[in-house]
Order: C-alpha cells, then structure tokens, then sequence
C-alpha cells in the first residue's frame, strides 16, 4: 500500500466576482506539486507547513508576508503561527514588522525559546537576533496583494496543513491581518486554539474576520467536537464555521486529520485552496 498522505493549503477567504484568479490558480498549482513531492519523498508535515507557507509569503499574491497591506497607522504588522501535532509544541509571533518569513519566525519561537507566542518590540529584538532575512526597505518589499477591495473587512490570510506518510499532523498560518486594522491589532492566526492548531489527531488553519475566530477559538473548537463529540472532520467543520455564521462573522478554514480525512469549509464568497492528496492530481479551487 502507496503511504498516505495528504496536505491543503489555503490563500485566504474572500474572493471578489470579477477578479481574475489565475495567476492565483497558477501558483497554488505549482506550490501544491512541490508539497506533493516533498511529502512523497517522507517530508515532515512541520517541515511541509513552514515551506508552503513560507512561500506563500513571498509570492506577494496573498494579503500575508510581501502581500500584507498597512495598517490604519500606515505601518506593517505581521502574525504567524505554527503548531507540531505530534509534539504538541506551537510558536507563534504577532506584529513583527521587517522581516520577510513571519512563519520561520515563529517556527523560530517554537524550537529556540521557552514561550509560545512573542509579540511587538519583543518579536522584533528576537528576530532580529536570529539569521532571518530581512526586509531592506519597507516600500520597495511591500506590496500589498489586495486589488482596491471593497468588501467591509477584505481578507487574506495563508495557511497550510499536514499529514505526513508518517503519520504526524502540522498546522501553519500567516497574515497581514484585516485591512485598514487598527495598530496594534492581533487577530486569530497566531492564536493558538483559534486560527492555527494541531494535535495528535488533526490539523487545522483558519482565515476569514478573526474576532469571530477568536470569540470561539474555531481552530480547536473543531478539534474538541472530534475528541469530545466524536464528529466526523467535516461535520466538526461544518459546525464551526456554522458558529461562526450564526455571530454573523465570515471566513473558512482547512483541515486534515489523521486518516487523512479532509476538509475546506468557508461561508465567505470564496476561498482560495489547493488540496493534495497521495496517488492523486492536486486540485485548485477559489469558488
Ligand atoms: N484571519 C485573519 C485576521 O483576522 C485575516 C484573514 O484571514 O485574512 O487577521
């Protein structure tokens, strides 16, 4: 028997009706066949995730990394999570400003600190003392992926999430945040338990208006409704962003378990995603 595996990744929920996805389509293609070999070939799902992401980031398509938009005071804040389900270790940093992998960062906090989640002047003294690549000049880096928007709160966020041949499960998230959010604003990616969350049994990333995310900690609430509940990945799925809904918020998320067992549920206009799964041809879908 071929090794099961199986990875999805998302660019964010929320697509406009006469935008033209293509070059979208194009790279999510691309980036899903490099995520199909390296797992192939025994990658590990926390390694998988940090690579995905990480060049999700730097397309500048997405609004995460070079894609992230100002915030209302003009300045770049930059969240990113990262969750091992088999070591239940997470890193996660919010508002780093001036380096181009927010995810390495946080895959930074996860493995070379004591802590969970660094933020601020913190995220960026840390990052500093790291070797991550930086961003020379704010203006000539950036460019803020987002066509003039004009849904209420246009998001965009990356993501990323794992099954390994060997079994082991990885989440990954990374985002400019809400556009035109206020300073200082954290929303639901680097919060783990509510955009970003793996466990032993299943790997989740969430995108779409993070208050409602962070208000029912979305990622593990679909988590504790397969422990607790015993619901299936896509009825847990379901019943999260159903929750979302009923607040009136708006976005999706992506999820593998580990039977490989898949889900990409949103109740935005869209969501784009790329879904991998072993032995089959990756698939791309904004609608
Ligand atoms: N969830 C992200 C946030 O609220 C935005 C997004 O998904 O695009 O920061």
């Amino acid at each position: 028997m071929s090794a099961q595996y199986a990875l999805l990744l998302h660019g964010g929920a929320g697509v406009l009706g006469d935008h033209d996805y293509a070059d979208i389509r194009k790279h999510l293609h691309a980036l899903g066949e490099r995520g199909h070999a390296m797992l192939n070939s025994g990658g590990r799902a926390i390694d998988v995730v940090t690579a995905m992401v990480e060049d999700l980031e730097a397309s500048g398509l997405y609004v995460a990394g070079r894609g992230a938009s100002p915030n209302a005071a003009g300045r770049y804040e930059l969240d990113a999570a990262i969750m091992d389900g088999q070591t239940q270790m997470a890193g996660s940093i919010a508002t780093l400003t001036g380096f181009k992998s927010p995810v390495r960062v946080a895959r930074a906090v996860m493995e070379q600190t004591p802590h969970v989640m660094i933020a601020g002047t913190g995220a960026v003294n840390f990052a500093s003392q790291g070797n991550f690549e930086r961003v020379e000049s704010v203006n000539d880096y950036y460019r803020p992926a987002a066509e003039p928007d004009d849904r209420e709160f246009p998001t965009g966020t990356v993501g990323a999430v794992a099954l390994d041949a060997q079994g082991r499960l990885a989440a990954a998230t990374s985002t400019g945040g809400t556009l035109n959010k206020m300073e200082g604003r954290i929303g639901d990616c680097p919060i783990i338990g509510s955009g970003t969350w793996a466990d032993e049994s299943v790997a989740i990333s969430c995108t779409g208006q993070g208050e409602f995310f962070l208000r029912r900690a979305t990622a593990r609430d679909v988590a504790a409704r397969m422990a607790y509940a015993g619901q299936s990945l896509h009825a847990a799925a379901e019943a999260a962003i159903g929750d979302i809904a009923s607040l009136g918020g708006e976005g999706g998320l992506i999820a593998v378990d580990k039977n490989g067992n898949i889900a990409h549920v949103f109740n935005s206009p869209g969501m784009k995603r790329a879904i991998v799964k072993a032995g089959e041809p990756v698939l791309v879908d904004v609608k």
